[in-house]
Formats: structure tokens, sequence, C-alpha cells
């Protein structure tokens, strides 16, 4: 029998009347049956988080900064667990890339925005007065979070709201809620009751995360899936003026300049299209190569690409599992077959069994063709070549995306300049998608507002109230 899951609302277990089945994307099976919330459930946990507010958002920032260590502690421990939770329901494999490196990532930058703070700033201390810069939390923010890496984007949203003093209301996708529901657990254990509250609903009649952009009592809304959501919340968050960060993914290039060794930057490229199953906002979508290295660097990508284990996640020797959801893998099936005709397959590109796509690679497009100039979301990598780095520059900026971007080059100022005309976020050298806690990370263009990460993800969690004396 599937467990049934319950929701979070201040400090408690809430189950609903109905629940949705979350099924293993490599198996088919139900991992667990989640919450579907209705619309007074939200409106109940936006009042816990919000009655939670008043005391959470007076504490000192010592003792906050103490509380945020102990939800870091506490997801260590369970670290395992959870790992195999999102095995089980995101269908990524334990291994590589997968689910414990996930825990990883969630527990480093759990403990790295732990340590931050944003103490006041004095702008001015003279005979004509002082000017004191406050930062001070906004109230509940609402996270709405994607199926691609369930926990670590929670930590993204939840940390950095909670260490500036806010309290929280998360809506995991319906495609991946358990393990969210299951980490607000645990970090219930280490907090007070109503900072952290977890709603889960499946699409349906009431869509909870319409409610939350456009509830009053909700003060920010967090948000990373794609644009034409994205565009929905900034609509509704206009109306109660909203604070906003949304991350709505990208079409990152990457460009490869002619001088690379193609033997030594194979296993960089496949990993940087090819992680989470390309199921990443900053995974490297559309590659540019120059036709000096052309048929290396695709003869190189391949022979790398080939040897991948591809499985069920639950296996220790797999490192890439299914695709996540039918919706995400009939939109890769439908982007390659459109390729097919248009370039040359070198590997890949016909499904497996289930939701299984293996890794597949398409040279000799171009870049008006639909998998080029659509985000895929899955492992399906276009290779594009180009003749004269400017217009390949100028093809890589043609898109209303612009999360990030790589330059593959033996010349690391050759590649720093190329990568200032690139129109995107961030830009990696000789590597592609490699965030960290400390640097800020953001969209420019269509795929986002605002960034995560560093002091200045932080920052994002307050308002600024300026004292004159
Ligand atoms: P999506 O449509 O972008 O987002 C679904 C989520 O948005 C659900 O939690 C849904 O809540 C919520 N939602 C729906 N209407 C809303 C509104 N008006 N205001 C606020 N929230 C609202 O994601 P998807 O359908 O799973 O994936 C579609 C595409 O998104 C993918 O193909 C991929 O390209 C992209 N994607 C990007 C990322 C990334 O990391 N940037 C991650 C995943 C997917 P309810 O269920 O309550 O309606």
């Amino acid at each position: 029998m599937a467990k049934t899951y319950a929701m979070v609302i201040g400090g408690q277990s809430v189950e609903t009347k109905e629940t949705f089945e979350v099924k293993n994307p490599s198996t088919g099976e139900i991992v667990g049956l989640a919450p579907n919330a209705k619309l007074v459930d939200l409106d109940a946990a936006v009042a816990a988080a919000a009655a939670a507010f008043e005391t959470w958002s007076q504490k000192s920032d010592e003792d906050i900064q103490a509380a945020c260590e102990e939800v870091t502690a506490k997801i260590a421990e369970h670290s395992e667990e959870l790992a195999q939770l999102i095995t089980l329901e995101q269908g990524k494999p334990l291994n590589g890339l997968g689910s414990r490196w996930e825990m990883g990532g969630a527990g480093a930058w759990a403990g790295y925005t732990s340590g931050l703070s944003l103490p006041m700033k004095v702008l001015q201390d003279n005979n004509e007065g002082q000017v004191e810069l406050h930062r001070k939390p906004l109230g509940v923010v609402g996270s709405i979070t994607p199926w691609n890496f369930p926990v670590m984007i929670a930590i993204w949203h939840m940390m950095p709201a909670l260490r500036t003093g806010n309290t929280v209301v998360i809506k995991p996708s319906p495609y991946t809620p358990l393990s969210t529901i299951r980490l607000v657990e645990i970090m219930n254990e280490v907090l007070p009751a109503g900072v952290v509250n977890c709603v889960t609903g499946s699409d349906g009649a009431e869509s909870i995360g319409a409610g939350m952009s456009s509830h009053p009592d909700i003060k920010k809304i967090v948000f990373t899936g794609s644009i034409g959501t994205g565009e929905k919340v900034a609509r509704s968050a206009a109306e109660t003026m909203k604070r906003m960060t949304l991350e709505l993914g990208g079409n990152d290039a990457g460009i490869v300049l002619p001088d690379v060794d193609p033997a030594q930057i194979a296993e960089g490229l496949f990993w940087g299209g090819f992680i989470n199953n390309g199921q990443t906002c900053a995974a490297m979508k559309r590659l540019y190569v120059h036709e000096d290295v052309y048929d290396e660097v695709c003869e190189h990508l391949v022979a790398f690409a080939k040897n991948i284990p591809l499985g069920d996640g639950m296996s220790e020797d797999v490192i890439l599992g299914p695709v996540q959801n039918q919706m995400q893998f009939n939109k890769v099936k439908e982007l390659v077959d459109a390729a097919k005709d248009k370039g040359r397959v070198l590997l890949g590109g016909e499904p497996g069994e289930g939701l299984f796509f293996p890794p597949t690679i398409v040279a000799d497009l171009e870049n008006d063709d639909a998998l080029v100039r659509e985000e895929q979301f899955g492992p399906a990598l276009p290779i594009i070549k180009y003749s004269h780095v400017d217009d390949a520059i100028a093809q890589a900026n043609q898109s209303e995306n612009g999360l990030g971007g790589s330059v593959w080059s033996q010349d690391i100022e050759k590649a720093k300049e190329v990568a200032s005309k690139m129109q995107c976020g961030s830009v990696w050298i000789n590597k592609h998608g490699a965030i960290q806690p400390n640097a800020p990370f953001g969209g420019v263009k269509k795929s986002g507002i605002g960034v995560e990460f560093g002091e200045e993800g932080l920052q994002e969690y307050t308002d600024i109230q300026v004292i004159f004396s």
C-alpha cells in the first residue's frame, strides 16, 4: 500500500479528503499519495505563516542564523532518505549527478545561506546627520517549485526567505511533491510552528499556484518554471504589488572555438547538456561548433555519450534515468522527430520503454530548426556548425531566453571576450551550468526577473527602510 502524505500547516500534519497519485517515472509504480489541497487549505497555510511571522521576524539575527543552521544539520541527517525519495518520484539516479548529488547541493546551499547576513549599513554619518539602511523581511513568501530538482530548488527558495526573517508557504510541482513534504516535515522538527508550511495540489479546477500568486497576504512569490507560467505570476502579482523572483529557464548556447582539444572537452560538453537528462534550467541546450573542429567534437561527444548507463535510478550502477513525465517526454520526442528531417542523428533518436529516452545528439541543424529554437528540456542536444565566431554569437543571442551560456577554448582571454558579448546572466568557460551558492544566478530577457544565491539573492527577500536622523 502506497503511503498517504499530508500537508504541513502551522506545524501540524493536515490530511485532505482527496489525494492524487505520484508515480515513479522509471517503473510507473505509485510512490505515494499526495494531498490534493483546495484554496481553503492554502488560506489556512498563509494564515499560519502570517501568524508565525509576527514572532519569527522579531527574533535576533543570531537566533535566526542558529535556527537556519539547525535546519542545515537536519537536512544532512536525512540526506539519504530524501535522496531515495527524490529518485523514486523524480526518476533521476541515486548516483552520478543524481539525487545524492542534489542533496549535497541542498546541504551546501542551506549551510552557505545560513551564514550570510544583511547588517544595517550606515550611508552617512556626519554633521548633517546619520542615514541608516535597514533590510526588513517582507512577510509570507510563496514558493512554487518545479519537478527537476525538487529538494534543491526548495532550499534555494526557502533558506534565503527564512534567513531574512520571512515565513514560507511552499507548493511543489504535482509531479514531485513527496520529497518536499518530507523536507518540510523535517524542517518543522527544529523550526517554530508555521514558519514553513507545505500545501500540495494537482492541476485541477483549483490551481493552488494561481491562488498563491494572487493571494493578498503573500508578499512575495519565488517561482521556478516556464516562461508562460512566469508571465501569469507576474500578471497576478501586479495586482497586489508582490515582490517576485522568477527563474524561467533558458535555451543556453555553448560556443566551441577552433582551438579546443575535442577529446578533452567531450565529458564537460556531455554533462553540460545532459545533466539531469537535460531537464535543468541552465543545461546547455544548443551547441555551436567551429567548422575546423566540428567533426572531431561530434565524434568525441558521441563516443563519451554512448557509454552512459541508463536505467532505473534506484540501481547503483545507473547514472541517467528516465524523462520525468509524459508531457516532457512527448515534447522531446516531437522535437527530435522534427529534427530527423533537418539534421543528422549521431546518437539515440528513438524512445525506449516507458519514459526512457536515450541521450540524443543531432548534428547539422540550423538556427531556426525547432530543436534549436525551442527549449527541449530533455536529453536531446542539437549541434550547429559555424564559420565565424561573430555569427555564432549572433545566433546564440537570437533567443528570447538569456539564462546561461558557455565558451569552450584554450585561450581564456579570448573566451572571456566572447562571453562578454553573450546575452545571458551567467557564462561559463570550459564548463556549463556550474552554479555555486556565493554567485548570483538569474536570467536576462525572458529567462526571469531577479537573482538567486549570494548576498544579492538574499536581498531579494527584503524591503529597504532608510532611517534619517
Ligand atoms: P509550469 O507550467 O511552468 O509550472 C507549473 C506550476 O505552476 C505548478 O506548480 C502550477 O500550480 C503553477 N501555476 C500554474 N498556474 C499558475 C499561476 N497562474 N500562478 C502561479 N503558479 C501557477 O511547469 P510544467 O508544466 O511542469 O513544465 C512546463 C515547462 O516548464 C517545461 O517544459 C520546461 O520547459 C519548463 N520548466 C522549467 C524549469 C526550470 O528549472 N526553469 C523547471 C521545470 C519545468 P498548480 O499545479 O497549482 O496549477
